[in-house]
């Protein structure tokens, strides 16, 4: 692996999806740095993991340990002023009249993208790394492809400095998640996920699955239990 002398923010939730893409820019970038946000969800959990894992993933390798650098939360407070989704009010987890799940927050993600954009420069990075993924998601549009490279071009435009935004799960499935941790890292990274990360939406730790912990109904616990099982039965015939 040829390692970029640069360095990559990671928009890091302390979910699956962004705690793989930690481990995948720290084995390509010199320095990488975490940005997390802080909006009001309805669960902090995901803020109390993301240090833990942070220290956890950077104790799994010399190299990753001399890699990682700061943590940046940023406050966005107006983001639950402006929206009214399940996500950050207390609203039932269903399919809305628009198609989309209430866990949606229109626009999220670029508006994430705006502010990363805004702390790369001021850092110095060239490069920011994000978990979206237009495979097996729940029909998020900043998710898509698309937007991630309109914001890309949008980004280099308006900051007039280029701006890489990489996306390795874009094109692959939960499962295949999975197999991308236990390719980076090995066993001891795949633990790591399936133990520390989180993805319930309810924010609930108090239940134990295979895959990790979660109240195993919620759309995120459901496709995190679909992927891992995938996950186990290919690895089973590989
Ligand atoms: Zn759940």
């Amino acid at each position: 692996m040829t390692l970029h002398n640069d360095t990559a923010l990671v928009l890091f939730s302390g979910g699956q999806d962004s705690t793989v893409c930690l481990a995948w820019a720290l084995e390509r970038f010199a320095r990488v740095e975490t940005v997390g946000f802080d909006y009001g969800q309805r669960h902090v959990i995901e803020l109390d993991v993301r240090p833990r894992l942070r220290s956890a993933l950077a104790a799994q390798k010399p190299d990753w340990q001399a890699r990682l650098g700061d943590d940046h939360v940023i406050k966005l407070d107006a983001l639950a002023a402006i929206s009214d989704t399940a996500l950050t009010r207390e609203t039932t987890i269903e399919i809305a009249e628009s198609g989309l799940p209430t866990t949606f927050v229109p626009g999220r993600n670029l508006i994430f993208f705006c502010f990363v954009g805004a702390l790369a420069y001021r850092r110095g990075a060239r490069h920011i790394v994000a978990g979206m993924c237009e495979t097996d998601y729940s029909g998020y549009p900043d998710c898509r492809d698309d937007t991630v490279k309109a914001m890309q071009v949008a980004l280099t435009l308006g900051l007039d400095k280029r701006v890489t935004l990489h996306t390795p799960l874009m094109w692959i499935d939960k499962a295949d998640t999975f197999a991308m941790a236990e390719e980076i890292g090995g066993k001891p990274l795949l633990d790591l996920v399936i133990e520390d990360s989180h993805s319930c939406y309810l924010g609930d730790r108090s239940k134990r699955h295979d895959w990790g912990y979660g109240c195993g109904t919620c759309p995120a616990c459901r496709l995190r239990a679909q992927g891992f099982a995938k996950f186990m039965s290919e690895r089973k015939t590989t």
